[in-house]
C-alpha cells in the first residue's frame, strides 16, 4: 500500500467496519480498543480519519477530522468513505493483521512448522505472520471466507 493511503480511526460500535477495513488492507484503528486520550492523540498525530455515525457537540475535537458516515450497512458505508477518500485506489487485501492492524510478513519455516496442521504445510505455500499477535495467516479458507464477506458487502477482491 502507497503511503499516502489514508488512515482511520473507527468510533466504538464501528468494529465489523474496521475489520473489513483491515481486510482490504487500511491502516485502521478502533476507538474502543484505545483510551479517548490516545485516541484523540494518534488521530491529529498521525493523520487518521475518524469514522462515525454522528457527531455531538463535546466529541468535536480540535484538530481532529471526522467523517460521519449515514448508512448503517457497511459496504455502503465502505462506498461513502470511497466516495471522500478514493480508498479503492489504495487496497492492499489480505496485508494486515485483522486483530491489532500490524503489517503482515513472510512467515519463516521455523514459525510455521510447530503451529500450522501438517495438512495445511501440504496444501499452502505461501503464510503470513504478525509480529504482534503471532498469529499465522495463508490463502486457505479463512482468506476465501473473508473474500466471501467482501465481495457480499460490494468488494470483489482477486
Ligand atoms: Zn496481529
Amino acid at each position: 500500500m502507497s503511503s499516502d493511503a489514508p488512515k482511520f480511526i473507527v468510533e466504538r460500535g464501528l468494529s465489523p467496519l474496521c475489520k473489513a477495513m483491515r481486510m482490504l488492507g487500511f491502516d485502521v484503528l478502533d476507538r474502543s480498543t484505545l483510551s479517548l486520550r490516545d485516541s484523540l492523540r494518534r488521530a491529529i498525530e498521525e493523520r487518521r480519519i475518524w469514522l462515525r455515525r454522528e457527531m455531538d457537540l463535546t466529541s468535536n475535537q480540535y484538530g481532529v477530522r471526522y467523517f460521519i458516515l449515514e448508512a448503517e450497512d457497511i459496504g455502503d458505508q465502505l462506498s461513502e468513505i470511497n466516495s471522500a477518500y478514493n480508498i479503492a485506489d489504495f487496497t492492499n487485501p489480505f496485508s494486515r493483521c485483522l486483530i491489532c492492524n500490524m503489517h503482515l510478513r513472510k512467515a519463516t519455516q521455523n514459525e510455521i512448522k510447530d503451529n500450522v496442521p501438517a495438512r495445511t504445510l501440504e496444501h499452502f505455500d505461501r503464510f503470513y505472520y504478525c509480529d504482534s499477535c503471532q498469529r499465522i495467516y495463508w490463502h486457505g479458507s479463512h482468506i476465501l471466507k473473508m473474500k466471501k464477506k467482501l465481495r457480499a458487502i460490494g468488494w470483489d477482491i482477486q
